[in-house]
């Protein structure tokens, strides 16, 4: 027989079949088994992918498989499938694929880990107590202990009793010891709370059960019980003897839903994320392989867990960035869950109180089924948002970033002994300038989007386009000189605060002050336990936390987002407005909101104050149609990478003559065509430039199949070429 193998070496050359000879002692092969195999002089692993009867290589140049890495195939027939489907549309290497559905955790080769546990040899203890002599005093303590736990393991018991009392008991055989299996991962278990389901959740997961043709979007608002629904659903699959797979955005961030469903499924539970150990990894992803788990909770990358025989896969804030990889390699996790789904026959829900635009596209046109939670489980109303206009604020003489009303709303805060939450919308490395008088931000002349101001070469760049100008030093509208960069950071509110409320808690969350998973929860269990504390924090404290005692919000710099370069920025706003609003105001205590803004009449935060929806999707879609934007056309962005500057640069060039050749065979249809340096000019030595494109859908798939034929040509060694579906960033 002949084995289809797939070798580990990333390069794109050699990202093809290879066939190999099965030597008949391999008897028990299947696809999926990693091998090794000779590969020109070297022996290297490889994945079988397909076994055949015959081949078209000559018999002379036919080499054999070595050996077996496994006695058992590591890769599952569905991910197979899926690495060919996302080699096909993704432009992804087959190898990309492999290394996602079998993470270098579990080919790195950590084994089980194994604990001792001891017992008490009951035939020797009499003896063994008889023959003590009055030193020996630690041993009585360990039969007693023994007698009354039973087991223990070998390093608690040492710990106890001392290694030399241990060993010594070991010696004598007065104890025994065997080896167990532990799992390096210790779930933290929350309690199992039990709740009567409302109407419409009980409607929801119905409705989401039923639905197996197309996804279902659950479009609830925040506290309308979306996770009870989620848990309502994968206990009847579960019931069914099916398997779930729930993702949820950066879950090392929010051990709460962790804990939430392992209250409720205890060690059917595994859990993967990026912050885990290696062995911890490894440990869950067997115990999902091998069907002990039969619940993934996990971020992006959990979407290729070795499930059999899915029967739920569940998005929740399915809106949220964290589920497009803009890294290598580059995937939605949304495609990736489509083919899955399908695969499996199976519900796919994704969930968010505020859906990307185009997902909520599919939900109105009716190629995905729309499911409603407009009310919070409690009927508490959503706390109400006050726009604070920071014009007038500076007009007025104060020239810091807290105005007067987010500084009444703190001392309230501070004085009756609650807590707050002061979100500073910041992130990454550019921004945009901004007139602090009239509020003018300056913007490409040829695309709606505004500049980014590039620090080092003090420009401003479009980067959509990558046309430049100069950076401004008076504004255009109004004469004023007070252009600043649109950024506050945490420390600077920080400081702030202590000199206006010296009496308050003060906690920080961020990049900076979070330097591990354990100083995250360590903060945040801190905030949660103080009184008349504020939490001052980037994006982290917007994520899903559960505070009761937060009853007020201040968010203190909105617009950062909103000028953030990107198609999205005004969908990302509205979602990062309404999810971090949706902290205060929890429990018994009601909860407020102050947003403050350089442009209070914006329509996203008109909308979002009114916490509607509905009329946001209506003027973004509206927009998105008029600009020929997704979902009304495809964006792709190629990206181009190469130690080479010359290299990479006259590849681009080649590129886009060839690209603009075909261009014309499609008129109208072709939005945009640029080639550019990208915006990060270097990135680990290597240079980096892109290719934008702009076109409509009816022609996505066969443009898509010529540019991927066009990067197969120029791509080599020393060039890497990525393309990105509708990407969130230029960056
Ligand atoms: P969402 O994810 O939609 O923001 P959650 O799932 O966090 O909402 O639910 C909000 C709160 O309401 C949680 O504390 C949850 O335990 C509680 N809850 C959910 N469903 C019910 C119910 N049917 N009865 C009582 N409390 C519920
Ligand atoms: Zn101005
Ligand atoms: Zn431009």
């Amino acid at each position: 027989m002949i084995a289809e193998v797939i070798v580990d070496v990333l390069s794109s050359e050699v990202d093809k079949v290879f066939d190999y000879n099965i030597p008949s002692s391999f008897s028990n092969i299947t696809v999926g088994f990693r091998v090794l195999v000779p590969f020109g002089n070297r022996k290297i692993e490889g994945y079988v992918v397909n076994i055949k009867e015959s081949t078209n290589c000559p018999p002379n140049k036919l080499k054999s498989i070595i050996s077996l890495c496994d006695d058992f195939p590591l890769i599952k027939k569905e991910l197979i499938n899926l690495m060919f489907y996302m080699k096909e549309k993704l432009y992804l290497r087959l190898l990309d694929g492999i290394r996602l559905a079998v993470p270098s955790q579990v080919r790195g080769g950590v084994g089980d880990k194994v604990e001792r546990v001891i017992y008490l040899n009951e035939e020797k203890v009499n003896d063994f107590i008889a023959s003590l002599n009055k030193r020996q005093k630690n041993a009585p303590l360990v039969i007693e202990y023994l007698n009354t736990k039973g087991k223990e393991n070998y390093t608690t018991l040492s710990k106890k009793f001392t290694n030399a009392t241990i060993n010594k008991m070991l010696e004598c055989k007065v104890l025994l010891e065997e080896a167990k299996k532990v799992n390096r991962l210790e779930l933290v278990k929350g309690n199992n709370k039990v709740v009567k389901l409302t109407d419409l959740q009980q409607k929801a997961v119905e409705n989401i059960l039923n639905c197996k043709d197309k996804p279902t979007v659950l479009f609830g608002v925040t506290g309308s019980g979306k996770t009870e629904v989620y848990m309502n659903v994968i206990d009847k699959i579960i019931g069914d003897g099916k398997t779930a797979l729930m993702l949820v955005p950066e879950i090392s961030l929010t051990p709460q839903m962790v804990k939430v469903f392992t209250g409720r499924f205890g060690e059917n539970v595994a859990v993967l994320h990026s912050a885990l150990s290696m062995g911890e990894k490894r440990d869950e992803w067997f115990r999902i392989y091998n069907g002990d788990a039969k619940i993934v909770v996990g971020a992006r990358s959990a979407i290729f867990a070795p499930l059999d025989n899915i029967g739920i896969i569940i998005i929740d804030e399915e809106h949220d960035g964290s589920y497009l990889s803009d890294n290598s390699p580059r995937y939605q996790t949304h495609d990736i869950a489509l083919f899955r789904g399908g695969f499996n026959n199976c519900p796919l829900v994704l969930g968010s109180a505020t859906p990307s635009i185009e997902t909520f596209y599919k939900a109105k046109t009716g190629d995905y089924n729309l499911v409603e939670m407009p009310i919070r489980v409690n009927k508490r109303p959503l706390p109400p948002i006050e726009i604070v206009n920071m014009c007038n604020e500076f007009k007025l003489g104060n020239t810091t970033p807290l105005s007067s009303i987010m500084l009444e709303k703190l001392d309230d805060v501070i004085k009756s002994g609650k807590q707050a939450i002061l979100f500073i919308n910041r992130r990454g490395f550019s921004s945009y300038l901004m007139c602090r008088e009239c509020s003018y931000i300056p913007k490409c002349t040829e695309c709606d989007a505004s500049l980014v101001y590039h620090k080092n070469d003090g420009v401003l760049k479009c980067h959509y386009c990558g046309k430049k100008f100069k950076a401004l030093t008076k504004c255009p509208e109004c004469g004023s000189g007070s252009i600043k960069l649109g950024a506050t950071g945490t420390q600077q509110i920080v400081e702030l605060l202590h000199e206006h409320f010296p009496s308050a808690n003060i906690f920080r969350l961020d990049n900076d002050s979070v330097t591990s998973k354990d100083a995250y929860s360590r903060i945040l269990g801190e905030f949660g336990r103080t009184k008349s504390s504020i939490l001052v924090g980037t994006q982290m404290v917007t994520k899903g936390h559960d505070f009761p005692a937060v009853t007020f919000v201040g968010i203190v710099d909105a617009d950062i987002s909103l000028f953030n370069y990107s198609y999205k920025a005004s969908e990302t706003t509205f979602q990062l407005m309404t999810q971090v609003s949706g902290r205060a105001g929890r429990s018994e205590d009601s909860g407020s909101v102050v947003l403050q803004t350089f442009v209070p009449s914006n329509q996203v935060y008109l909308t979002c104050a009114n916490y509607d929806y509905y009329k946001f999707y209506e003027k973004e879609i509206n927009l998105r149609e008029v600009t020929k934007f997704p979902p009304f056309a495809r964006l792709i962005r190629i990206l181009l990478t190469s130690i080479d500057d010359n290299l990479v640069k006259d590849a681009t060039h080649k590129l886009i003559m060839k690209l603009k050749e075909f261009r014309v065979d499609y008129g109208k249809d072709f939005y945009f065509l640029e080639a550019m340096k990208s915006p990060v000019n270097k990135i680990k030595n290597k240079h980096r430039y892109q290719v934008v494109l702009r076109f409509a859908n009816n022609i996505a798939t066969e443009v898509l199949d010529k540019i991927y034929k066009l990067l197969d040509e120029i791509r080599n060694s020393k060039l890497s070429v990525f393309v990105e579906n509708n990407p969130q960033s230029l960056s």
